[in-house]
């Protein structure tokens, strides 16, 4: 691709900078951020064809299972938590499910829950464990309609959310709605606290964009959708951050857990929410 020529997805401007930072596994790829709207890209934005059904997004090689499902339980957790209402005795489709962690949760709340995962390697897993899980979009039956269809951390990952977006919404119930999590372009260890080691670390060759709250407006208007809400959800909690402005170094929330108490991480969320610097971003479409 060559920049000169590139226009913005979502606001058509050309005029870009780029922004500080590596990626951390294409250093060959370089970080951009259009001057009008904000969106953040990589300057290339393609990935081989097989790329997630061969479990490639695992770098070498793909974690266990059981594994995984450690790593996300707390995602897990604290999606259930925030989406609690809008389970029971809904029809849920959990959009690029993954080791299908959240659905196995909603699973016993849930009128009906299914999922679509490319990952190839995961779909025996899935079989033996009950989840109804299919390969893409289209294998869905054609009338199936569902209550809530939840994408976490998935659209950032596609070359054209916008036309995936407008696909999943084809498939909502009148009345229901879309929930997307993407990780925040404006989080506050790049754009407030501007750590270097954050910005060689966070940046990805998966994560083809970037988006603040206002992207996710242009995004609904591109997909044609209504945007009900944008939520700024902080995964990170402030040992972590201290930890990566003083060792520059992940894992804070760990090392320095003794930090952080129920009270300091909601109010801590709270004041960067406020600032919309949190690190994570959930919003709700409908049509
Ligand atoms: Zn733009």
């Amino acid at each position: 691709m060559n920049l000169a020529e590139k226009i913005c997805y979502l606001c058509g401007a050309t005029k870009y900078q780029y922004r500080p930072g590596k990626v951390r596994d294409d250093k060959s790829l370089k970080i951009v951020e259009c001057l009008n709207c904000g969106l953040v890209f990589l300057s290339q934005i393609e990935l081989p064809t097989d790329f997630y059904e061969q479990s490639r997004m695992h770098g070498g090689e793909p974690l266990p299972i059981e594994l995984w499902l450690r790593e996300t339980r707390k995602d897990d957790e604290r999606r259930f938590r925030y989406l609690n209402e809008t389970i029971i005795n809904r029809d849920i489709l959990d959009f690029g499910c993954g080791n299908g962690g959240f659905l196995k949760m909603a699973q016993s709340y849930a009128r009906k829950v299914a999922g679509i995962e490319m990952e190839k390697r995961l779909h025996s897993y899935f079989k033996t464990n009950g989840l109804n899980i299919f390969q893409n979009i289209d294998a869905l039956d054609k009338s199936e309609r569902f209550d809530l269809i939840t994408a976490f951390h998935v659209i950032e990952h596609l070359q054209d959310p916008a036309k995936t977006l407008q696909k999943l919404a084809e498939k909502l119930s009148v009345g229901g709605c879309l929930i997307v999590e993407v990780p925040s372009s404006a989080d506050a260890l790049l754009t407030l606290y501007e750590s270097v080691p954050f910005s060689e670390f966070t940046y990805w060759s998966c994560h083809l964009y970037l988006f603040n709250s206002s992207n996710l407006e242009l995004l609904a208007k591109k997909a044609e959708l209504k945007l009900d809400y944008v939520s700024h959800i902080q995964r990170y909690p402030l040992s972590n951050h201290l930890y990566w402005l003083s060792k520059g170094k992940p894992g804070g929330h760990q090392a320095w857990s003794f930090l952080d108490d129920v009270n300091l991480t909601s109010a801590y969320e709270a004041r960067l929410a406020g600032l919309g610097k949190t690190d994570t971003l959930i919003a709700s479409f409908s049509r």
